[in-house]
């Protein structure tokens, strides 16, 4: 058997479009011949300190080139390919690397301190970093020079394990989706029925490669069809905005606090953003604002949702839809199927909120060494159940409500703190906002808005919640505001609930936490 997993790719690729540019980063660009040549050295040299099929390879680092290509070097060896957030702390990367058992860790000179430590508890075999061999780690550069070029045979099946991709972390310990060789062809391919991707794009890389949206829902695509992916290190909103300008960007992913974070910019209104055909927004809703702000200078979003364990993409809401359907996250991809069912099971009627399921080629089919958690995510009929709540309408598009886990319930009545998010935020001086239920004697519980003012902004607790009064219904409404100067997120830019449940769930409303 050939190599039918993404390993092949780059060689595919070569074969194909030798001379278009693949990877461009900072003043550097690598031809797709390139490419295919530097993952087919690194597969040689990392065959050469032992690497065999199965093996798990880990990546701790920001955005870079030597990323993509340790992971088709990967995918050439039948080997796995773990990428690692790299905010996390020592502890929590040598718990990663432990979980997933991996026997390599590629890194950047800047996670140099963490990674040591990490490898050494994991008990990690080799620590290959990219400045250059030294204290007891090998070089990149160097693995990659000394490795051959003859083609490789390792047969790869499309059903092998390609990625061990860890969830955000949002809700508890993140966990490790096993994604398969045809997993991640089947995400691709419903990205490209389902936009224009051509391969003349040249695509923005500027969220973290390291969760699935950066590198499936855009990254991978664009490989796939031949187009040039540009990596931004990491994001920063001015670089973004010269960047789009400087090398005529077509496609970009982002979440709503990046595409925020760019309208705020001064250069904002002088930045000729012509080039852009396609804005993707996704991982969380895009607030009407975002949207309004984008529209003006005549770019519309296309908009997304999806979970790590989907690979990422489940529903799609095409830029055409933007106004019409707004706040819609849109229908499912081309070869997704999904479900909203209520708690007894039935399936929910349009307008109805319950569960959204999840079916397709695209769905992982399970999580790494947690067969209890596997078990229990996947419904019957191999459904697999994404934890969030949703409605549809009469024309079969997906509103996404809230998270489950994140609903209260006030005087018998469900609320979905994403709503009341909306509203708040729609106060002109609410920067960033997170609504928790707090316990209440006489409604059970009741919501509470943290909130983040815009720099220089002035509101107060009756301000922001008189601004509610004939926006949501009374039992919607929180009892109490606390000011504070920050959330916290996690490394794509989501609210931990968690976490604002933990600090902020007993602070009395009267006292407000600046
Ligand atoms: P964990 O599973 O570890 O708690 P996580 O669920 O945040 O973390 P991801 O897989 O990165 O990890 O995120 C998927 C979740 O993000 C979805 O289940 C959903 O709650 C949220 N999400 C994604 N896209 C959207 C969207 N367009 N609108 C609303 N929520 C979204
Ligand atoms: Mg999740």
């Amino acid at each position: 058997m050939l190599n039918q997993g993404i390993g092949s790719w780059p060689t595919r690729r070569a074969r194909k479009t030798p001379d278009r540019v693949a990877v461009i980063h900072e003043d550097r660009a690598w031809t797709y011949r390139e490419f295919h040549q530097r993952v087919l050295r690194l597969a040689h040299g990392l065959q050469d300190v032992g690497v065999v099929r199965g093996d798990r390879i880990a990546y701790l680092g920001p955005n870079h080139p030597s990323f993509l290509e340790t992971l088709f070097a990967a995918g050439l060896l039948g080997a796995v390919f773990v990428p690692l957030n790299n905010r996390l702390t020592a502890p929590e990367l040598a718990y990663n690397l432990s979980d997933s058992g991996s026997t390599v860790l590629v890194h950047a000179p800047e996670q140099a301190c963490a990674a040591r430590a990490a490898a050494d508890e994991a008990g990690v075999r080799h620590r290959i970093t990219l400045d250059g061999s030294h204290e007891g780690a090998l070089g990149y550069e160097e693995v990659l020079a000394g490795g051959g070029t003859d083609p490789l045979d390792e047969p790869v099946a499309p059903d092998d394990p390609c990625m061990i991709m860890y969830t955000s972390g949002t809700t508890g310990r993140p966990k490790g989706a096993v994604l398969s060789h045809a997993n991640i062809v089947w995400n691709s391919v419903n990205v490209l029925v389902d936009t224009d991707l051509g391969g003349d794009e040249v695509t923005l890389v500027a969220a973290p490669l390291f969760h699935t949206a950066g590198l499936n829902m855009t990254c991978l695509p664009t490989l796939l069809k031949g187009g040039r992916v540009v990596l931004l290190t990491a994001f920063d909103a001015t670089r973004v905005l010269e960047t789009i300008e400087n090398l005529r960007v077509t496609y970009m992913f982002g979440v709503p606090t990046m595409y925020d974070a760019m309208a705020a910019q001064p250069r904002w209104s002088t930045t000729d953003l012509s080039s852009l055909r396609t804005l993707n927004c996704g991982g969380a809703p895009v607030p009407a604002r975002t949207i309004a702000t984008y529209l003006a200078r005549g770019l519309a979003f296309s908009q997304g949702y999806g979970m790590t364990e989907a690979s990422p993409g489940i529903l799609f809401l095409d830029k055409e839809q933007t106004s019409a359907k707004a706040g819609s996250a849109g229908v499912p991809h081309f070869f997704t199927d999904t479900r909203v069912v209520l708690p007894d099971g039935l399936d929910a009627g349009p307008g109805q909120r319950g569960e959204m399921l999840v079916q397709g080629p695209h769905v992982m089919t399970g999580y790494w060494n947690r067969p209890e958690e596997t078990e229990a995510v996947f419904a019957d009929g191999g459904w697999l159940r994404t934890g969030d709540v949703a409605r549809t309408d009469t024309d079969g598009y997906a509103y996404i409500v809230d998270r489950a886990k994140d609903m209260f319930v006030s005087g018998g009545e469900n609320v979905y703190p994403a709503e009341v998010e909306e509203a708040v935020l729609s106060h002109p001086a609410v920067a960033e906002c997170a609504v928790i239920g707090v316990p209440d004697q006489t409604w059970g519980e009741v919501g509470r808005a943290v909130v983040v003012l815009g720099p220089g902004a002035h509101a107060d607790e009756p301000g922001i919640l008189d601004h509610l009064h004939g926006k949501l219904a009374k039992y919607k409404i929180p009892k109490s505001v606390v000011l504070t100067d920050s959330l916290p997120r996690t490394a794509t830019g989501k609210i931990v609930k968690s976490a604002v449940r933990a600090s902020y769930a007993n602070t009395p409303a009267d006292e407000p936490h600046l």
